[in-house]
């Protein structure tokens, strides 16, 4: 008898030690997983105040905070193609000599594949065109003048080159409702007296960095190539679509240039893009 009860007695002790020690585990082990959870809010609120404020009204919920987070950085990263390229290099791409009958094809081109351009338009041709320069305004392009007639504005008296200047961009004005602030001499030609007529017109002067000679070599392939060779950011390219060669060329190298990373903008806006002002009676060529 007296065996049987130390024998129970042994038994119920290894079970209370064995209670004791799954229950000291046990204990530990909640602990263990219960202190890491409350740290998480912690880690999460530096992130929220950061992440979220500016982008838009929430509640003081944290519970609500954790979906906004990843809901905003799914937008950020959906965001970086449109600030990346904004900060793409620019070209600004120019059409003289019209408005003439292969502008509604170039317009069609840049409707097509996007980008801007500026037309520096001879006064005397716009009532033929005077539709698709309308277009072109409508379309956001620029639209500069490139005097009356087509002459050596460097060779005319000051009241002559007023004229040319004055009568051209009412004819603009008339046709696109554009207001040209922008003067391309033909040739290129300019002198003193230019310079001070335009800049009391607030008219400023327009060069052009790049010369692919489309008016010359008349094929588009060539015209292609000596663009490509020679683009870079910032350049002024001189084109004239009086040539349906050289529109030819834009219908590959408008879509080309904008997926090599170029933005193809206006003169004005390129001029402008580092925040300079455009002063009237400056010749700019650019890069
Ligand atoms: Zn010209």
């Amino acid at each position: 008898m007296w065996k049987i009860k130390r024998i129970i007695l042994s038994v119920l002790y290894i079970c209370f030690a064995s209670a004791a020690v799954v229950f000291s585990l046990f204990f530990l082990f909640t602990r263990f997983l219960l202190t890491e959870p409350p740290e998480q809010p912690d880690e999460f609120s530096p992130i929220t105040t950061v992440t979220i404020p500016s982008e838009e009204n929430k509640s003081d919920d944290t519970s609500e905070e954790i979906p906004h987070i990843v809901f905003d950085e799914t937008k950020a990263d959906e965001d970086l193609p449109v600030s990346s390229s904004a900060h793409s290099p620019m070209i600004a791409i120019t059409f003289d000599d019209g408005p003439n009958a292969n502008t509604a094809r170039l317009l069609d081109c840049f409707e097509k594949y996007g980008g801007k351009c500026t037309f520096f338009a001879v006064g005397n041709m716009i009532e033929y065109f005077a539709d698709d320069l309308k277009r072109a305004a409508e379309n956001g392009h620029e639209i500069g003048s490139h005097g009356w007639d087509h002459s050596r504005l460097d060779l005319l008296t000051e009241s002559e080159i007023a004229e040319q200047i004055d009568k051209t961009n009412r004819t603009i004005y008339d046709a696109s409702g554009y207001n040209s602030t922008l003067l391309r001499p033909p040739y290129g030609y300019v002198n003193d007296l230019l310079k001070d007529t335009a800049a009391k017109a607030g008219i400023a002067l327009i060069g052009w960095s790049v010369d692919p000679q489309d008016w010359k070599s008349r094929d588009a392939d060539a015209v292609y190539e000596s663009i490509m060779a020679n683009v870079k950011e910032g350049c002024i390219i001189l084109c004239h679509d009086l040539h349906a060669t050289t529109v030819d060329a834009m219908e590959k190298l408008i879509p080309d240039l904008i997926e090599m990373g170029y933005r193809l903008v206006t003169v004005s806006e390129l001029l402008t893009s580092d925040g300079s002002a455009i002063i009237p009676g400056e010749m700019y060529n650019h890069k």
